[in-house]
């Protein structure tokens, strides 16, 4: 396999930075990542996974081997009167295999459309949109280990999933390379779309019947009319995850600020839209230089062109920072900073 040494990865991120790898190595097929691994040159080389790069801030060139995820193919392995079981190798693009199951009529990822990105980095960060998130239906995630080559396999419950967290983001962080994820797709249709606008969308939309096809457009439309492409402002979505605070402390917040948005959990603790906080601390639709935050979505910081990895994390840490000084909650990027 070919190993290009200082390969730019401007086009590889979607917050187009321009930062360049020592090394770069493109999968094609499982088997390769025993040529890397048993590569006395790259051995202890750090190494990065990299999928569409649109959950990624590169601060600097990477010291290392940057793995690009290519690999193909999506499968269907199993069937019961009510399931299907489809088994996707990590480098497909997540709105494709969306788009497969779609056409096919299987329910339980339609809410999940168009999030960019790739199949192997779903289960990294629990992807999740409009009430849907991908531990409901992902069954089995294959990976191989990136030290030693053993394969490994994580069914549900071994993935320790979270909002927007995984077994993948911390314990086992930069060990495995996704290979293949199998999900457990529905073949009845329990329309999730009391989220966000898809009940609007889809009445503005006239749609006669709410089936796993006219929600899934409705949540591309609602998407793409909402969240800037990358490829007109380069961005990497969300920057920071919900906080999530005890209720005591919402109690004493919900008294100062009244209209505050919050969707309380089971577990007596209140989800707060990081976006609102961001836009109360006067940050929506600033601009410091080449970056800045996005006029319509607080919780988006763009690329106008030039800027650096290190110039939008300095402004993610001074939003960082008004936040805890104005409510006392601290947020946390959902994006990985490398
Ligand atoms: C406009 C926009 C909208 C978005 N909307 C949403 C949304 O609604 N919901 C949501 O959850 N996310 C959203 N995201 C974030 C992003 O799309 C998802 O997190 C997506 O899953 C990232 O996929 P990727 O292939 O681009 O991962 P990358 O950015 O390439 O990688 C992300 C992380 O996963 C690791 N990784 C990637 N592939 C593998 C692999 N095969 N094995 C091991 N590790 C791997 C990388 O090392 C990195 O740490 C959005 C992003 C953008 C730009």
């Amino acid at each position: 396999m070919m190993i290009e040494s200082d390969k730019s990865l401007l086009a590889l991120n979607t917050f187009f930075i321009d930062a360049s790898a020592k090394y770069f190595a493109e999968l094609t097929t499982a088997e390769q990542l025993h040529e890397i691994i048993s590569d006395p040159k790259l051995k202890n080389e750090k190494k990065l996974v990299l999928g569409g790069g649109s959950n990624l801030l590169l601060t600097k060139n990477f010291d290392g081997l940057v793995i690009k995820n290519s690999l193909r193919g999506i499968q269907i392995t199993k069937e019961d009167a009510h399931h299907v079981w489809i088994k996707a190798a990590a480098g497909e693009v997540w709105h494709e295999l969306i788009m497969f199951c779609v056409e096919r009529n299987l329910a339980g990822v339609e809410n999940l459309s168009l999030i960019p990105g790739l199949v192997g980095a779903a289960p990294m960060q629990n992807i999740g949109a409009y009430g849907m998130e991908v531990k409901e239906t992902c069954e089995e995630v294959e990976a191989v280990n990136i030290h030693s080559g053993e394969k490994m396999l994580f069914g549900n419950v071994d993935c320790k999933f979270g909002y927007r967290e995984s077994i993948f983001k911390h314990e086992l962080r930069d060990q495995l390379v996704i290979t293949f994820v199998t999900f457990r797709l529905n073949k009845i249709f329990k329309p999730k779309i009391s989220y966000g606008d898809i009940r609007k969308t889809l009445e503005e939309m006239r749609a006669n019947d709410i089936t796993i096809k006219t929600v899934s457009d409705a949540v591309i439309k609602i998407r793409s009319s909402k969240l800037p492409d990358p490829k007109e402002i380069p961005n990497a979505g969300s920057f920071f995850k919900n906080p999530v605070v005890p209720k005591k402390k919402f109690d004493d917040l919900i008294s100062k600020y009244p209209l505050m948005p919050n969707y309380p959990d089971k577990s007596n603790q209140v989800k707060i839209p990081a976006g609102w906080l961001i836009e109360l601390c006067g940050w929506k639709g600033k601009r410091i230089g080449e970056t800045g935050v996005h006029a319509k979505q607080a919780l988006v910081l763009v690329n106008f062109g030039k800027a650096t990895g290190e110039e939008i994390l300095s402004l993610a840490i001074q939003i960082q920072k008004s936040v805890k000084e104005k409510f006392g909650i601290e947020i946390i990027p959902e994006v990985n900073i490398i």
